[in-house]
């Protein structure tokens, strides 16, 4: 579930609400926009309802990691999801609770600022343990499966940190959310004595939106990964701080009404295993196809989502456009109207390699026990825009006929 972050508007300090997902602020009273950068992991404080009489540099805060992603993983000839949603202590206590329940969702949450005078309890457990403690989750899930793990991958992942406000009262520790005793105060106030300031680090930071080329403004959606300039036909996507220049293509429609969607197209080579050419690939994942020279000829690229759906139709969806990528046009360096946003990084697009291949097999007892050797070597990296017709229930994609359920990208942008 998605959460909702309090936040200052970067250019005129009025309030502005936002969700976690959100990089491209647009002000509604100064209508400036602005594109959040992190330098680190996002932090958030849970607002507190510590009496007034508790002097706010007195307010501690605990951290507790969030992770929330889809697991995916091959074991047998299964391949299987999960998705995960979990908070946890970020320090090993027993003083506090193990988790923050559904505090997150239910509250308003801001992120952390210099404004916040009181002390932060360091964090002690690293963001891979608790990613180690989900892969856990996922083991246990699959324990019914008696089989080889063959492979597993993370993504669509979002990690962040969420502090919990507290205070001590006449050697009492309270939990300054909801003014509730915890437990005698002694070890928390040896905790709060190894505590930290605010680090400049943690805020994140905002870059104007104006297109590095031309000088025009950027254009996308509120959880726009990917801006565009519709002046000069460019694509950009934010990196060690400034925006930098993708290599974009649109497959344009002169048919009205169409939806573009973005796809990640990932030229790759590999190791392990003989699979370097589109021939190759159906081969190898026994395609009912009479392979032909042409295959032969092609070089391997993978089609991957640029936007978050849930995991069963994300590799679907790029399982079932990269096996029809013959049927695809190149594309131009244009623009279209309707173009959905990208919300998956290219990053992000590259851990789902193996799992399309996965879900391109046709016999998955056959491939699976390969994938522990198979490594894939990134050569390019492409952003491409294809044409979907609008069919009421389904939009389909118009040169190869794959098609996805339309509501479902409506739940893909709250994931
Ligand atoms: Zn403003
Ligand atoms: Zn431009």
């Amino acid at each position: 579930m998605d959460l909702t972050i309090q936040q200052k508007c970067p250019s005129c300090g009025a309030p502005i609400e936002l969700r976690e997902g959100d990089r491209l602020i647009r002000c509604p009273y100064c209508d400036v926009q602005n594109f959040m950068v992190t330098r680190e992991i996002l932090r958030f404080v849970l607002p507190d309802k510590v009496p007034e009489y508790i002097s706010k540099r007195n307010i501690f805060y605990a951290p507790y990691l969030r992770f929330k992603g889809n697991i995916f993983y091959c074991k047998g000839k299964f391949q299987k999801f999960k998705v995960v949603d979990t908070t946890r202590q970020g320090l090993t206590t027993s003083i506090l609770p193990p988790s923050l329940g559904l505090r997150p969702q239910a509250m308003g949450m801001s992120l952390v600022t210099d404004e916040i005078k009181g002390v932060f309890l360091r964090q002690t457990i690293q963001a891979k343990t608790l990613l180690e403690r989900a892969s856990k989750l996922t083991i246990l899930d699959s324990q019914k499966i008696k089989a080889p793990f063959y492979h597993r991958a993370y993504i669509g992942e979002t990690l962040s940190c969420i502090y919990m406000p507290l205070y001590v009262k006449d050697g009492v520790l309270y939990d300054g959310v909801v003014n509730k005793a915890l437990a005698q105060g002694g070890s928390a106030e040896k905790m709060r004595q190894n505590g930290i300031r605010f680090q400049k680090t943690w805020t994140p930071h905002f870059l104007a939106t104006l297109c590095p080329v031309c000088g025009d403004s950027l254009a996308g959606e509120h959880d726009s990964l990917v801006l565009l300039c519709c002046n000069c036909n460019s694509f950009w996507e934010e990196e060690r701080g400034g925006f930098v220049k993708l290599s974009g293509k649109c497959v344009v429609s002169k048919e009205e009404g169409m939806c573009f969607l973005p796809f990640w197209k990932l030229y790759i080579n590999s190791s392990g295993i003989v699979m370097d050419s589109f021939a190759d690939l159906l081969r190898l994942t026994n395609q009912p196809l009479v392979i032909r020279r042409n295959h032969k000829e092609r070089g391997l690229a993978f089609f991957v989502p640029a936007f978050k759906l849930r995991p069963s139709t994300f590799l679907t969806l790029g399982k079932n456009l990269t096996l029809s990528q013959e049927k695809l046009p190149k594309g131009k360096t244009a623009m279209a109207k309707g173009m959905y946003p990208v919300t998956l990084s290219a990053k992000e697009a590259g851990q789902a390699l193996k799992s399309t291949l996965a879900r391109a097999a046709v016999n998955k007892n056959i491939l699976f026990p390969k994938l522990p050797k198979v490594h894939f070597h990134h050569l390019k990296t492409e952003l491409v825009y294809l044409p979907f017709i609008d069919k009421g229930h389904d939009l389909v994609q118009k040169h190869s006929g794959v098609s996805l359920v339309k509501t479902i990208l409506h739940f893909g942008r709250k994931l």
